[in-house]
């Protein structure tokens, strides 16, 4: 069946206020391209809310990790320490740059990496290292900087998840040297694909501008700060068009609206299914430092990897698309045979035993009582 045809699909993007009104004017103003009236809005909250020194808006998540790869400068043979539970682009725009991605493994009570387990993993190669804060969740980030610090590694952010989320008071993407985060549709803010380069060490910002403008000087010549547009550096194309910009500012005005639902939603499962802890099934664990989270996903973990698959067999026959999630990087056909052949049994069994269920703007409180009913009885039969 297709994913649409469910009758509670996993996600629906999120049409919230002006995203089409916003699209019109962006083609009235006579610019679509990007870095447009609506991209600089977009990168100007970011820059002031959430005190980041300089954002770029991209086209991706993923196109803003491979800047920052590109940003770092890494070399053939350097190292760079990456989640086995992530998604591809987390450890891909390391590996487009030549670099040995080091796996390393998921805490044994939540899918984000294991800070306290890292400090094997760095030989004199290491050049960085990249927390991902699965389900909006902050990863250990001040035992991660002292780490980082001790070592001389570069932080990157993998923030994909981790819009309008916390470790205590601050913002997660304000703590790596770059951060990323995706606005593609299945994110708490959205723009189709869309994403943010987070540049918070300053050093790093004029370089950042002149990758993203596919290694031109245009938007400091468009600035009036040189006298010719040329060729200077390496780069791509890596904004969005001011169309994407447009239906990501609607979300950025309306992200109170979108977030205090996504969150009610979230603590609905989080109470509904605690009963299910006492029969071994564990729901998510939030540690004290990343209370204030976005509820990006609502997950439960199951007790066998056979449960896992019975579990979305159940739901998919009563028309409810819940889904598994990543399958570890550490043993994927692409890279098995350059791991060095840890077993990662934690993100292995995040892989073969996480659920996740359905979580979105236009899930109603009938719906969502419809798949809570639906997990308690599965536990029940
Ligand atoms: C979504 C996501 C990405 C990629 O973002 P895109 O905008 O889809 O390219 C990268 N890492 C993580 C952890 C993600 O969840």
């Amino acid at each position: 069946m297709h994913p649409t045809e469910f009758r509670i699909p996993f996600n629906k993007p999120a049409l919230v206020g002006p995203e089409l009104e916003y699209i019109r004017q962006a083609i009235a103003a006579g610019q679509l391209a990007g870095n447009g009236l609506f991209t600089k809005r977009c990168q100007e909250f970011f820059e002031s809310e959430y005190t980041i020194h300089r954002a770029l808006l991209t086209h991706s998540g993923t196109a803003a990790l491979e800047m920052a790869a590109l940003l770092l400068n890494l070399q053939p043979g350097d190292e760079v320490i990456v989640p086995s539970f992530t998604f591809t682009s987390t450890a891909n725009a390391f590996v487009l740059r030549g670099v040995r991605v080091v796996f390393a493994d998921s805490s044994p009570t939540h899918p984000n990496v294991d800070v306290s387990r890292l400090a094997s993993l760095i030989t004199p190669r290491t050049r960085a290292v990249v927390p991902v804060h699965y389900a909006g969740v902050a990863c250990d980030m001040a035992a991660l900087a002292a780490l980082a610090q001790a070592h001389s590694l570069a932080i990157v952010e993998d923030a994909a998840q981790a819009v309008e989320s916390y470790y205590h008071q601050q913002r997660l993407g304000t703590f790596g040297c770059l951060s990323a985060f995706s606005f593609h549709e299945t994110k708490n803010l959205i723009a189709g694909e869309g994403g943010l380069l987070a540049i918070n060490d300053p050093a790093l910002a004029r370089r950042a501008e002149i990758i993203w403008e596919k290694g031109t000087n245009r938007a400091a010549f468009y600035r009036g700060e040189t006298a010719r547009y040329q060729w200077v550096d390496v780069g791509s194309s890596f904004l969005p068009s001011e169309m994407t910009a447009a239906y990501l500012w609607a979300q950025l005005e309306q992200r109170q609206v979108l977030q205090q639902r996504r969150l009610a939603q979230w603590r609905q499962y989080a109470e509904a299914l605690a009963p299910l802890q006492a029969l071994g099934v564990e729901l998510p664990i939030i540690p004290d430092y990343a209370q204030q989270h976005n509820g990006h996903i609502f997950y439960l973990i199951c007790r066998t990897a056979a449960e896992q698959q019975a579990l979305l067999a159940y739901l998919h026959q009563l028309g409810i698309l819940a889904v598994f999630h990543y399958q570890t990087l550490h043993d994927s056909p692409y890279y098995q045979a350059q791991h060095d052949g840890r077993p990662l049994p934690h993100a292995h069994r995040y892989a073969t035993q996480l659920v996740r269920l359905p979580l979105y703007f236009d899930l109603s409180a009938a719906e969502q009582a419809y798949v809570i009913d639906a997990v308690l009885a599965f536990y029940q039969r």
